[in-house]
C-alpha cells in the first residue's frame, strides 16, 4: 500500500478537528449564533444551552463538577489565568511558587514576569529521563508556598510527572496545586478530584478539537479557589475570565472530550503500538540513537531521538515530506537547542540533532515504515557528507 504525501507526525504541536467535532460546531456559527450571556431571549438561552452541555462532557473527562469549567482562549490564557491568578489573589499568605524547568513556555514565562513583580520561584530541575524529585519538592515546599505547578505531560519527551502522588503531597500541605495538562488530556486518564488537582490547564487543539480555545478547571468545592482576572470586563465565567464566550469553540472542545472519553480505550493502545513500532524500527536501521524521555511512563504517541552526527537544518531539510518537530512548536522558530533536552543532560551536539514525532488518530502503520525507512536513509546520506 502506498503512502500519501506528506505525512503528519507532530500531534502534539497541534491536531486535525475530527469531523464529528467540527459537524457540532457548524449551526453555532451560523443559525445558533447568540451570545450565551444574553439572558433576555430565545437565542441567547440556545447559546447557553450549548455551552452548558460542553462543560458537562467536559467536566466527564476530568471527573469534575461542570461549574468548575472556566473557557478560556487555550492553554497559554489557562496557565496565565492560573499562575497570575494564584499569585495576584493569595499574595497574602506568601509570594512562593514552585515549579519545574522543563515546563512550557506559558508557564515558565509567566514564573518569569512574577518573578520581576517580586514572588520568589523554585526552579525544580528534572533526572534524565525528565522527573522530578518528589522528595526535593516536599521539602521545597515552604510556610509561604502559595502554588506548585507541575506539567502532566512533556510536550516534547512525553514523560509524565507523578501527579497524584504531588496533588496528594500539595494537599496535605494546604498548597495550591496546578498541573498544565494540556498534553495530557485525551491521552491519559485524567481524575481531578481523585488527584487532588485544583487547577487545570487544556487546550481544544491538541485532541482533535478547535484552535483558540480551552479551559482552565478550577476547584469550586468544599471551598472555591480564588484567582485574580488577567482579564477585566463583564466578570463573566463567575467573575474568572471576562468576555463572550467563543460558543462555536466551546461546542467543539466539548465534542472533543466526548470522543475522547468513549475513544481513548481503543485509539490509546493503537497509537501506543505504532509509536513503538516506529522506534524499533529507527533503534534497528540507525545507530547511535538516544530515545529521550521515561520509557516507564511517557505519553503512548510521543517518541523523541536524538541522533548525532546531523544538524537540524539539514535533517528537517531532508525530511521536507514529513511533518515532525524539533523541539515545540512554540520555541522552534528561535533555533535555540531544546531547553527540555539540555534540562536531561542530553549534550547540545546530540540534543542539536533530535525529532519530536508524535502520532496521531489519523497515522498508519504504512506511514510508520516510511518514515523509518526515509529517516535511514536521510541519516545515512547526511552522516556519510560530515
Ligand atoms: N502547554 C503545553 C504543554 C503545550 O504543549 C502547549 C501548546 N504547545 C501550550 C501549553 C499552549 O497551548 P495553546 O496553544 O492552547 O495556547
Amino acid at each position: 500500500m502506498s503512502v500519501e504525501l506528506p505525512i503528519y507526525m507532530d500531534h502534539n504541536a497541534t491536531t486535525p478537528v475530527d469531523p464529528r467535532v467540527f459537524e457540532a460546531m457548524r449551526p453555532y456559527f451560523t443559525e445558533i449564533f447568540g451570545n450565551a450571556a444574553s439572558r433576555g431571549h430565545s437565542f441567547g438561552w440556545a447559546a447557553e444551552a450549548a455551552v452548558d452541555k460542553a462543560r458537562q462532557q467536559v467536566a466527564s473527562l476530568l471527573n469534575a463538577r461542570p461549574d468548575a469549567i472556566v473557557w478560556t482562549s487555550g492553554a497559554t490564557e489557562s496557565n496565565n489565568l492560573a499562575l497570575k491568578g494564584v499569585a495576584g489573589a493569595h499574595a497574602s499568605k506568601g509570594r512562593h511558587i514552585i515549579t519545574q524547568v522543563t515546563e512550557h513556555k506559558a508557564v515558565l514565562d509567566c514564573c518569569k514576569k512574577l518573578e520581576k513583580d517580586g514572588y520568589e520561584i523554585t526552579w525544580l530541575g528534572v533526572d534524565s529521563l525528565g522527573r522530578i524529585d518528589l522528595d526535593l519538592l516536599r521539602d521545597s515546599i515552604r510556610r509561604d508556598t502559595i502554588l506548585v505547578s507541575i506539567m502532566w505531560a512533556n510536550n516534547e519527551i512525553g514523560t509524565i510527572q507523578d501527579v497524584g502522588t504531588i496533588g496528594a503531597m500539595c494537599r496535605e500541605r494546604g498548597v495550591l496545586f496546578h498541573t498544565d495538562a494540556t498534553q495530557a488530556v485525551g491521552k491519559v486518564a485524567i481524575d481531578v478530584a481523585a488527584e487532588n488537582i485544583d487547577l487545570l490547564s487544556m487546550s481544544g487543539h491538541k485532541f482533535y478539537g478547535p484552535k483558540g480555545c480551552g479551559c482552565l478547571y478550577v476547584r469550586n468545592k468544599p471551598a472555591r479557589v480564588e484567582l485574580t482576572p488577567v482579564l477585566d470586563g463583564g466578570g463573566h465565567e463567575r467573575g474568572y475570565r471576562s468576555g463572550t464566550i467563543n460558543v462555536p469553540g466551546v461546542v467543539g472542545v466539548g465534542a472533543a472530550c466526548e470522543l475522547a472519553v468513549s475513544e481513548m480505550a481503543v485509539e490509546v493502545p493503537r497509537v501506543r503500538k505504532l509509536r513503538d513500532r516506529l522506534e524499533r524500527g529507527i533503534l534497528e536501521k540507525v545507530d547511535g540513537v538516544r530515545v529521550n524521555g521515561d520509557p516507564a511512563s511517557r505519553l503512548a504517541h510521543v517518541t523523541n531521538v536524538s541522533f548525532g552526527g546531523v544538524g537540524h537544518d539539514e535533517l528537517l531539510g531532508s525530511l521536507y515530506d514529513i511533518a515532525v518537530s524539533t523541539g515545540s512548536a512554540c520555541t522552534s522558530a528561535s533555533l535555540e537547542t531544546s531547553y527540555v533536552l539540555r534540562a536531561l543532560g542530553v549534550p547540545d551536539k546530540l540534543a542539536g540533532s533530535s525529532l519530536r514525532l508524535s502520532l496521531g488518530k489519523r497515522n498508519t502503520e504504512e506511514e510508520v515504515d516510511f518514515v523509518i525507512d526515509r529517516l535511514a536513509t536521510s541519516i545515512g546520506k547526511l552522516r556519510s557528507l560530515t
